[in-house]
């Protein structure tokens, strides 16, 4: 909290960012280990992640 984040830094949190499509639980992850199936929801145990970064639309 009220740390300044470099903006690279930034982008590649929101790069590891994922989102479960069933209850909207953030986690981060590797993006190779999502499309290959290997994390899960450690909420509700779905492996359908989407991508955080594919939220940030119209939040310029
Ligand atoms: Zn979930």
């Amino acid at each position: 909290m009220g740390k300044k984040i470099a903006e690279p830094t930034a982008k590649r949190l929101f790069e590891n960012m994922f989102i479960c499509v069933k209850c909207n639980a953030k986690m981060r992850a590797q993006p190779d280990k999502v499309k290959k199936g290997k994390v899960k929801c450690r909420h509700c145990g779905s492996k359908k992640l989407r991508l955080k970064a594919k939220e940030r639309r119209g939040m310029k």
